[in-house]
């Protein structure tokens, strides 16, 4: 059987690179001085491009549905809303909550003597707040908690008692369902 030949020229390995490195390192400069010609007018025009927050002197608002640390919702009568019914306990899958409950003369019977959070534990799930039917935990907006100790991530209940003035908005969020 007669074999055709094919001949090629194709261009040498070494020349063909040192092209395509060139062409690829003339495009990324194309495009920083794009952005940086872009951002330099928009600042000396007054009107920045660059999104960037100067945190923490400038805060963005967050949206209802973020979720920060878990904290407990305080009633106007300063007491907690939590009745120790134990079920955010349950339900949080890294068991950093802890809860000693303890009975009152009041209407209510039940109230938390212990609630503490672990918050180097804690994974921000929001699970506690779904399984709680009291609306007692409510994620807020806070994620400052770092700490300089493994004990001052542990958060006790007077740390985490937020009035309910201040939670409106977590509040009806949590409520935006029930209208439906
Ligand atoms: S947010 Fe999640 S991990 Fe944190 S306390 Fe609640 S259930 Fe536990
Ligand atoms: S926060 Fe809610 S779910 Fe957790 S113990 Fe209190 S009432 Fe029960």
């Amino acid at each position: 059987m007669a074999t055709r030949v094919v001949s090629l020229s194709r261009p040498q390995p070494m020349q063909q690179s040192l092209g395509r490195s060139a062409l690829a390192i003339l495009t990324g400069l194309w495009v920083t001085n794009r952005h940086f010609m872009r951002n330099l007018w928009g600042y000396l025009r007054g009107k920045p491009t660059v999104f960037t927050v100067q945190y923490p002197e400038e805060r963005l608002e967050l949206p209802n549905a973020f979720r920060g640390m878990p904290v407990l919702v305080q009633m106007d009568n300063g007491k907690e809303r939590c009745v120790a019914c134990g079920l955010c306990e349950w339900a949080c899958p890294t068991d950093c909550i802890t809860i000693f409950p303890a009975e009152t003369a009041d209407e209510v019977e039940r109230y938390p003597a212990v609630f503490d959070i672990n918050l180097s534990r804690c994974m921000f799930c929001g699970l506690c707040e779904e399984a709680c039917p009291e609306e007692a935990i409510v994620m807020s907006q806070q994620v400052e908690v770092c700490g300089y100790t493994r004990r001052a991530t542990l958060w006790h209940k007077e740390d985490l008692l937020v009035p309910v003035s201040q939670l409106g908005k977590r509040l009806q969020h949590l409520r935006r369902g029930y209208d439906r």
